[in-house]
């Protein structure tokens, strides 16, 4: 059986490659969530290690749109452990009882890596991908083109 690494190589609070700080900007994502469903340039944005995993269904990366569906259903949502207010997964992998999940929270940005994982998230995540996939006519692996995150970012920040 293929080894399944639960934690990414990158914390997502981090990505060298990006010029933001996703903690800084998790916030003001928030503030767009209505914005981000209705623009298809934003809504297959993936943020940095953006993605989820089931030992038993595959790893893949999940577009900001994605995660907001989830969240707005209370999925991938847990309290902050630092301000109580809502904490948002990016990050979700695990087997079938064990996992872990990671994000931000939507008031100050902290990032959180904790042990709350469901399998039902992956199960969520990878429906609404492929009926969203399905129909725009796209049955290969890749996703709509989306913006860069740091580039989504200038943009709702105006
Ligand atoms: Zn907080």
């Amino acid at each position: 059986m293929k080894q399944f690494r639960a934690v990414p190589k990158v914390t997502p609070a981090f990505d060298p490659s990006l010029k933001i700080s996703m903690e800084s900007s998790f916030p003001i994502l928030c503030k767009h969530f209505d914005l981000i469903l209705i623009s298809p340039k934003l809504f297959w944005s993936i943020p940095p290690n953006s993605r989820t995993g089931f030992s038993f269904g595959g790893s893949f990366e999940v577009p900001l749109g994605i995660w907001i569906l989830a969240w707005k259903r209370g999925i991938g949502v847990n309290p902050c452990i630092q301000c109580g207010g809502k904490a948002f997964a990016l990050y979700s992998a695990g087997a079938m009882s064990l996992g872990t999940s990671q994000g931000f929270c939507s008031e100050y940005g902290k990032a959180f890596h904790n042990k709350s994982w469901s399998p039902g998230t992956w199960v969520f995540l990878r429906k609404e991908i492929d009926e969203r996939k399905k129909a725009l006519g796209i049955v290969d692996r890749t996703y709509p083109e989306g913006l860069r995150i740091s580039d989504l970012v200038e943009l709702i920040k105006g």
